[in-house]
């Protein structure tokens, strides 16, 4: 998938056959064995992976996850999707991605401490501030990168934290990266409804989804104005999802105290608070001006897509993937402006980039300063890719990849790769 649709692109922007070569593959791919003493005294040994899809605008950046169905070509397709994403959010970075076949679920925490070790010290010399900068992905968090730089500074002997990002906030994190993607998905939609000449105020939305991304989305956008009618969420002992409606505009503050840490509301207590709790897929049948799908990917599907309102101006893609291929038709078709993942989800990954930048220069900085910086970010790649889009007259996800591929292109030129 990742392939054909730099193909794509590639032909839309008459990229030369070398460019193509180079770009269609990652240019490092590091695949390891990772040794670990288990708890009952026996040796396992874990595959580990690091692919370095491109660096040629700046050092790698990408995730690693833990996840026992992990495959190098899931990690390649991955490390491609981060270069792009760092191109079109304009952030010095290039695309990497990593991953350790395991299920975190089955190991201790020693155990899962001398895997990441084990990580690190195959990848080392190949790691760096000024080489390829990890992050948390699936089933990995902030303890995991605090393993990961320790052993990498114990290797080096020396303080160097921006080797790795989605640290806790005081060793080494930056302030706004929990806000950083919702609050993201805003500034983008901000600026779309702002194109289209419609007030925020006047706007209603419904979203999918009560986590991260979402929970920060819907508080910034009531606090310019708009109001959320609807919110989703998962349910984990009815193994379905389900939808709450306030007409009158949800309350974050208190939803959240019926949410549990994995973003479930409590139907019952949201009905005591006076939601309508309606089956999980009611949130895409709203009759609102804004759909905000933050859940999970594949969720607007051909089957579904007729089900959404005539009523709805803009989607703004705040999960990744959430929607397949003859939805995005059918959705161009009816006019409606579409923010697509990888340019309206950057939030979190230009807060990497400034939790990086912070670190290498081991000052902080405050709140406000990080979102400000993220409003400015996220502006400017979304006025980048509208411009674009209204020019060629192409769709805006088409116009996100001609941006991000073509400046890729670019520094590889540039430097006289090809
Ligand atoms: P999260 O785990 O915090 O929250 C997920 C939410 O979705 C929960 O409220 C859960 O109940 C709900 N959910 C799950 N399945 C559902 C379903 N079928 N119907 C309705 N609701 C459902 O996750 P998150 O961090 O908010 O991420 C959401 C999406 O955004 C994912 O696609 C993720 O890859 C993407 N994303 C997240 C970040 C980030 O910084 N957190 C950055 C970029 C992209």
């Amino acid at each position: 998938m990742a392939q054909s649709q730099f193909d794509s692109v590639a032909r839309s922007l008459e990229l030369d056959e070398g460019t193509r070569q180079l770009l269609r593959h990652p240019l490092r791919e590091f695949s390891f064995a990772i040794p670990v003493r288990m708890d009952d005294g026996k040796v396992q040994v874990f595959r580990g992976f690091r692919v370095q899809h491109n660096d040629a605008r700046g050092p790698c950046k990408g995730g690693i996850r833990f996840h026992p169905l992990e495959t190098l070509d899931t990690v390649r397709a991955l490390s491609m999707w981060m270069t792009w994403k760092c191109a079109i959010a304009d952030i010095p970075l290039g695309g990497a991605k990593g991953g350790v076949v395991c299920d975190p679920h089955n190991l201790s925490m020693r155990e899962q401490e001398l895997v990441c070790r084990g990580w690190v010290r195959q990848l080392a010399k190949n790691l760096g501030p000024t080489v390829d900068i990890p992050a948390p992905d699936v089933m990995t968090s902030a303890q995991h990168m605090l393993w990961i730089l320790d052993e990498f500074e114990a290797i080096y002997g020396e303080r160097l934290p921006g080797t790795i990002t989605g640290k806790p906030v005081g060793m080494g994190g930056s302030l706004g990266r929990t806000e950083a993607t919702g609050f993201g998905v805003v500034f983008t939609l901000r600026e779309a409804l702002n194109q289209l000449g419609i007030r925020v105020k006047d706007t209603t939305a419904s979203v999918q989804g009560f986590g991260n991304v979402a929970q920060y989305a819907v508080r910034l956008y009531q606090q310019i104005g708009g109001t959320v009618t609807c919110v989703s969420s998962w349910d984990q002992q009815d193994q379905t999802s389900y939808a709450f409606r306030k007409r009158d505009g949800v309350d974050v503050d208190q939803l959240l105290a019926v949410t549990d840490r994995f973003g479930g509301i409590d139907k019952g207590r949201a009905k005591e608070l006076g939601y309508e709790v309606l089956p999980g897929d009611e949130w895409l049948a709203q009759p609102v001006d804004i759909l905000i799908p933050a859940a999970m990917e594949n969720q607007i599907t051909g089957d579904n897509v007729g089900r959404i309102s005539t009523q709805v101006k803009v989607i703004a893609e705040g999960a990744n993937g959430p929607t397949a291929p003859e939805a995005d038709a059918a959705l161009a078709r009816a006019n409606v402006f579409l923010i697509p993942d990888f340019l309206a989800n950057a939030g979190g990954v230009v807060c990497s980039y400034f939790e990086q930048v912070q670190s290498n220069m081991n000052y902080f900085w405050a709140k406000d300063d990080v979102l400000g910086r993220l409003d400015l970010k996220m502006t400017s790649a979304f006025v980048a890719v509208s411009d674009l889009a209204t020019r060629r007259k192409i769709s805006m996800r088409d116009a996100a990849y001609m941006i991000a591929i073509d400046r890729v292109a670019k520094a590889c030129r540039d430097r006289g790769w090809v």
